[in-house]
């Protein structure tokens, strides 16, 4: 093969000088508007590409380039373009409709025996605090946090209004848990047929972050927003790090009984965890995150594998490289 293509955003940066570092070429696609950014850095010596239609990932399978889901691919592409292109995806093609899908990603995370918040399937369900979420990775925007059925009634009547979205089940229900947001990232490795722990993040987060720089009587009618704005590294206690990588392991497993052969490379649970030391997980993502751009200089956490400290777009392409040298690039593009 002969190297990856990035959708111009979110971790493209990371993922194309990992692929360079390994000795791939990198293609980076995208609007026109977004690519100017990768001309600036004289190190990124990525191909450039406009977007315009699905054909140039045709071409570029020709070429021998393969694709490289990310949440910018999950949003703008969509899952079902992403089942359909011919282009080889690194990792498990399948698993970005079960990411889109609320019912999808809560079997898949029920089958794993996660730790979750409880779901609320209809409005006059809720007797708590709830966060209510709209479908695809839009990164935390028009998100409600209340206790009132009313209010979720009215959110949801102007979300109809603005054809945000279309049906009452669209949208996700799911109990809001008080305590501090840590996100673990994975990489599950067919080659080395183990599980590696890559590191952790956490979102910065407009306005739920702002507000707390406010006292309660400036807050007013300012509401809770959840639009990632960057990334922070967090190092949990050591303590947590076993429950952390077993929870990994179960949602490895899970995969592999729900979407055979299993989840490929990297992935993400989303947890809160509480204050009896407990990680929550409400979400999970099946291929890389943003928050690994915490470690654009090499994770810590990868260096406890390979000796040395990397990031995991340079270990995305690694796999790569050892799977091509072992005749297995089966068992990482699919
Ligand atoms: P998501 O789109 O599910 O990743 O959620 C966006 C943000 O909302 C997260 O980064 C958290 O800050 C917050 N959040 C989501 N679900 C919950 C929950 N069940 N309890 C507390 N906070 C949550």
């Amino acid at each position: 093969m002969r190297g990856a293509a990035i959708y111009a955003g979110h971790s493209a940066i990371q993922l194309s000088l990992g692929f360079l570092e390994e000795g791939f070429e990198a293609a980076i696609f995208g609007p026109p508007e977004r690519l100017k950014l990768y001309e600036r850095f004289p190190t990124l010596k990525a191909r450039l590409h406009q977007y315009s239609d699905p054909s140039l990932l045709d071409s570029l399978a020709d070429e021998g380039y393969f694709l490289i889901p990310t949440g910018g691919v999950v949003e703008y592409l969509t899952p079902s373009l992403v089942e359909r292109v011919r282009i080889p995806v690194f990792g498990l093609r399948h698993l970005v409709r079960w990411e889109a899908d609320w019912s999808l990603k809560t079997r898949l995370l029920e089958e794993a025996r996660m730790p979750m918040p409880r779901r609320f399937r209809s409005i006059s369900e809720v007797d708590r605090l709830v966060i209510a979420k709209l479908p695809g990775a839009k990164g935390g925007r028009g998100y409600l946090v209340t206790r009132s059925p009313e209010e979720i009634k009215n959110w949801l009547k102007n979300l109809r209004e603005q054809n945000l979205i279309t049906r009452e089940d669209d949208i996700f229900l799911q109990e809001y848990i008080v305590g501090t947001t840590i996100y673990a990232h994975y990489f599950q490795s067919p080659i080395m047929d183990r599980l590696e722990l890559t590191g952790f993040d956490i979102r910065y987060e407009s306005n739920v972050d702002g507000l707390r720089r406010l006292s309660p009587r400036n807050i007013g009618d300012l509401k809770e927003g959840f639009v990632v704005t960057g990334n922070l590294q967090v190092y949990p206690r050591e303590r947590l790090l076993e429950e952390f990588i077993e929870l990994g392991e179960k949602l490895v497993e899970a995969t592999r009984r729900l979407i055979p052969p299993g989840v490929i490379g990297p992935f993400c649970l989303e947890t809160v965890v509480t204050e009896d030391l407990k990680p929550i997980v409400f979400e999970f993502s099946g291929r890389i995150v943003a928050g690994t751009n915490v470690y654009l200089g090499g994770s810590p956490y990868l260096a406890l594998y390979w000796g040395r400290e990397m990031t995991v777009g340079r270990r995305m392409a690694l796999e790569v490289r050892m799977a091509m040298e072992q005749g297995r690039l089966g068992e990482v593009l699919t």
